[in-house]
């Protein structure tokens, strides 16, 4: 199995790239499950990346139907330690305008029943989450997108809501007044399982509405949505080719230490069984 030190995490033609030479796919099982899809394994200038549709190629899955854990899992098994994750949102204020590219600093969790942990049945972990995506990571991609001329903010709260509906009128405009710049469905697990693996994520999401908030927005029509998300969707191949090229230097930050003082439980009393999972993502403690 050929391996990848950069995962990308979204659509699913993403890695059909110019100069992004695809050079195997991979079908993995992991102690947790079945990823969304088979994992495509690309090269660009010397660095591997792994390219994993969220929702299945063909988008087969809802957010809550998502096996975040396998996902996170298969890429970390890959070799990932650096993870692009993608993602359309609605906008919940002005300044971020449809078409625009935000990475968000921080996370408000409103999902209702999602498995969010590799931890549990005998073996605790707390690990720290209060700066939910790497700094490093959303440094290496703020010149390149600017370079594209892709409209970029920084310092937003993202709402992650359960879906797959989306928010009424009231909700929408309590997540404003919260102070909430952008809401989507899937940071949350992913975003605290690849921290859990120890693995650099951040995500980069790319506006497609102005959710329902909007006294003089047009209602979202399906025919706008989907022609900005294929905008979205073409800015994004261009951010990844480049993005490619920075990917890989030397991990300053924190994030590939994260468990190392997280796990609670004396060795004598951890079950067996899970330390036999753990041991497949996180093999220098289980
Ligand atoms: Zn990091």
């Amino acid at each position: 199995m050929k391996k990848a030190t950069v995962g990308i995490i979204g659509g699913s033609g993403l890695y059909d790239i110019e100069g992004v030479n695809v050079i195997d796919e991979v079908t993995i099982e992991t102690a947790w499950g079945k990823p969304s899809d088979s994992i495509v394994i690309a090269e660009s200038d010397g660095v591997r990346a792994a390219f994993l549709p969220r929702h299945g190629r063909g988008h087969f899955i809802l957010p809550h139907e998502i096996n975040f854990c396998a996902n996170i899992a298969a890429l970390k098994m890959l070799g990932v330690n650096e993870i692009f994750a993608f993602s359309a949102v609605g906008s919940l204020q002005e300044r971020i305008r449809p078409l625009d590219f935000v990475m968000p600093s921080q996370i408000i969790d409103r999902t209702k029943a999602r498995h969010g942990t590799f931890f549990g049945d005998g073996v605790a972990a707390h690990i720290a989450f209060a700066h939910p995506f790497c700094e490093r990571l959303q440094n290496i991609v703020e010149n390149p997108a600017r370079r594209l001329g892709l409209t970029m903010h920084r310092d937003e709260i993202l709402i992650c809501m359960e879906g797959p509906a989306f928010s009424t009128r009231a909700e929408s405009e309590l997540y404003r007044s919260w102070g909430a710049g952008l809401i989507n469905m899937s940071a949350v697990p992913e975003a605290k399982l690849a921290r859990e693996a120890e693995i650099c994520y951040c995500m980069i999401c790319m506006c497609t509405d102005y959710d329902c908030w909007k006294e003089d927005e047009k209602h979202v029509n399906v025919e706008m949505l989907i022609e900005n998300l294929n905008s979205n969707a073409r800015a994004a191949k261009d951010l990844v080719k480049v993005l490619l090229k920075e990917a890989g230097s030397e991990r300053t930050c924190e994030c590939g230490d994260t468990v190392k003082y997280a796990a609670i439980t004396a060795p004598e009393k951890r079950n067996p069984g899970t330390v036999a999972k753990l041991k497949t993502i996180l093999p220098k403690y289980f």
